[in-house]
């Protein structure tokens, strides 16, 4: 143990030491820390869905129907008729011929690489892609090209200089929105390259699901290019309230993935509880309530960022629901975080290895369900924090 506490005391030197947090109650624009009631700006339950009464009504009737837990994995006696219809109407919702769950966006990311690509192919994966698809690209045993984040012409250079050689299968794997500075990829431009380079296009995304686009399809939706994307994977726990993952593709991958895909294969499936909920949050993001829910969602983004960005603060070109604030060095960054938990304002801290070294940031969230005065409190505290260190 003595080599362990000894990294833990270094961890917690250097302002890196981190550790969990308990919220009492539902998730909500406000919730309870250690007995005091906080505003909540570090969830991602965008739309306020994870507490919603028809979410927790589906959950209660398929527990009351299902039963609480699966029972085996889906290729054993855990596929039940909740994960069926919540495959069905992901598919539809993406606009493609199949989908299949995972059982987390971890999992999903992990075991899509691994389960698509091996030796011979070669993923293209943007710098500032989430852990879980750099795990996967490891999993997988391919060769990884990390090209520049964002920077289309880096990329289209770096598939120019692998064309000679060409051996295996391509596939070019992005964020749709980037989890830590909340913007979104050239999605457009990579679906010419695709084309061009006859690759595959995987976009996670997470955080864009629910959120982005006319009809919440995504950040595809938002920029048009819907029909472009190869592999739509998305997450359940974020907007959509719930936990889980999924893939939206053709059925030959989906295929390829019940037989190969390790974190799909050797996991006990989701309880049917999620995914029966996971399908009340569709009809909501699908029906004029989810359409007023954005609505809301993108009203507070844009009071909170402007309240921030007039008191001089860099958002790292934020364009989404997430919200950072850079910070630059841990331990002002977690000073911060103190300062604004005593004023009743829950933001996170992130640093290393999360983001770059100098680039530690305040990474807020907000809410379709959070009161504009509320956000302006809110932005009007992180200035004069990050101004006066109190
Ligand atoms: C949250 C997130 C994941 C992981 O999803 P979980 O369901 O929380 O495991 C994957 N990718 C991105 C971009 C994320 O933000």
């Amino acid at each position: 143990m003595k080599g362990w506490q000894d990294d833990l005391a270094r961890l917690e030197t250097r302002g890196m030491l981190r550790s969990l947090r308990s919220v009492a109650g539902a998730q909500g624009a406000h919730v309870s820390l250690a007995g005091e009631d906080v505003l909540l700006l570090c969830s991602n339950n965008y739309l306020g869905l994870a507490a919603h009464p028809a979410l927790v009504e589906a959950a209660c009737a398929a527990t009351a129907r299902f039963g609480v837990g699966s029972g085996g994995s889906r290729l054993i006696s855990g596929t039940m008729e909740p994960h069926v219809r919540l495959e069905e109407r992901l598919a539809a919702f993406k606009g493609t011929e199949a989908a299949l769950l995972f059982n987390s966006g971890y999992a999903a990311n992990t075991g899509i690489l691994q389960g698509l690509c091996g030796e011979d192919d070669l993923i293209f994966s943007d710098a500032l892609n989430h852990a879980s698809i750099i795990d996967g690209c490891r999993l997988s045993r391919a060769r990884t090209v990390v090209y520049p984040h964002r920077d289309v012409a880096a990329l289209e250079a770096l598939m120019a200089q692998e064309a000679p050689g060409r051996r295996g299968r391509w596939l070019i794997v992005t964020d749709g929105v980037f989890s830590m500075d909340g913007v979104l990829a050239p999605l457009p431009e990579l679906v010419a390259l695709k084309e061009r380079f006859d690759a595959l296009l995987m976009v996670d995304d997470a955080h864009g699901t629910g959120v982005l686009g006319a009809t919440g399809r995504g950040t595809a939706e938002h920029l048009g290019c819907l029909a472009g994307i190869d592999l739509h994977m998305g997450t359940l726990g974020k907007a959509l309230g719930c936990c889980g993952a999924y893939l939206a593709a053709d059925r030959t991958v989906i295929d390829i993935l019940i037989n190969y895909s390790r974190s799909f294969i050797f996991s006990t499936s989701l309880a049917p509880a999620v995914p029966a909920a996971a399908c009340a949050a569709l009809d909501i993001v699908d029906s004029a309530e989810g359409a007023r829910l954005r609505r809301s969602l993108h009203r507070n983004r844009e009071v909170f960022a402007k309240a921030l960005q007039k008191g001089g603060l860099d958002l790292l070109g934020s364009a989404t629901q997430i919200v950072p604030v850079l910070t630059r060095d841990p331990a002002p960054t977690m000073a911060a975080v103190g300062a604004l938990l005593k004023r009743g304002i829950f933001v996170q801290g992130i640093r290393p290895p999360t983001v770059a070294a100098g680039s530690c940031r305040l990474r807020a969230t907000v809410m379709a369900v959070h009161d504009e005065g509320e956000l302006l409190e809110a932005a009007a505290a992180i200035i004069q924090v990050l101004e006066t260190g109190a």
